[in-house]
């Protein structure tokens, strides 16, 4: 019986094979500056000190804290007893002289406020290994036009490039979670694929809060049909049909506030 706190959305990793698997696609090395979030038991942190030698990591249970300060003495782990939400990644970088590799099974329930928060500190990371329920990762990695493809999926577009890896059963954790996970890795780009701003947040969102409608109705309160077809766009199209860019040309044809 493995004693877990829900509201940390604690499930142990303990099957050596997709341990093996994960810490194979990161690749680490000893000039990285590893940086993984909610190491629990240390199951990834081990393997992952093994081969790099040192490892920044993040985990806001006290208790799971103390007991790793103590696993790991002396064996390059610096610990930093935080939440990640809050965690300052540009100063951790800046101290570390390098752009930080982030990893880690993170925790679901805070899964999408976390992604967002990371890529505030785009500039400072180089890239991210995460496992999350399977769900989300289809999200983050749908392409236009299919059923996941949403609101996560463009807003993360202009600064990842992200990839599904593989799929992990519920049995690979304790206790098992009632979902499957899977593991992306996501390549931050050096410079956004397009200029975005505020405005492109506003439109992803109000296109998306309105999915079933065409972005004539959906972006009603935003642009008119005759304000979208200047930006190349078909009014009458569904906004799961529509690419990144096309987000980003219909946000630049709102005033800047
Ligand atoms: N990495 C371990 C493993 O694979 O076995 C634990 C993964 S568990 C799904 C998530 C971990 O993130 C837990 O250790 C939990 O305490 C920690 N955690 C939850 N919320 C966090 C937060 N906001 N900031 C930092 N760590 C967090």
């Amino acid at each position: 019986m493995v004693f877990a706190r829900k509201r940390f959305g604690q499930n142990f990793l303990h099957d050596e094979g997709v341990i093996e698997r994960i810490v194979s696609a990161i690749g680490p090395s000893p000039q990285d500056a590893l940086v993984e979030i909610g190491p629990g038991h240390g199951a990834l942190t081990e393997p992952l000190l093994e081969r790099a030698g040192r490892l920044d990591a993040i985990e806001i249970d006290r208790d799971l804290a103390a007991t790793l300060q103590e696993r790991f003495a002396g064996q390059g782990l610096t610990l930093h007893v935080a939440d990640a939400l809050r965690f300052d990644f540009a100063a951790l970088a800046v101290q570390r002289g390098r752009k930080l590799r982030v990893l880690g099974n993170l925790p679901y329930n805070v899964s999408t406020p976390l992604l967002f928060h990371l890529l505030e500190a785009h500039g400072s990371i180089e890239d991210l290994h995460i496992m999350l329920q399977r769900e989300v990762i289809a999200r983050i990695c749908a392409a236009p036009g299919s059923d996941d493809y949403g609101r996560l999926t463009v807003m993360l577009a202009p600064w990842v490039v992200a990839e599904a890896l593989f799929e992990v059963g519920p049995g690979a954790f304790r206790p098992a979670p009632k979902v499957w996970s899977a593991v992306a890795r996501l390549t931050v780009r050096e410079a956004p694929a397009f200029p975005v701003d505020a405005r492109f947040g506003r439109v992803v969102a109000a296109a998306f809060s309105q999915r079933r409608k065409t972005l004539r109705n959906g972006l009603r309160a935003l642009l008119d049909a005759a304000a979208i077809e200047r930006c190349g766009v078909d009014p009458g199209a569904r906004p799961e049909t529509l690419t990144p860019a096309q987000f980003a040309a219909l946000a630049q044809a709102l005033p800047s506030s």
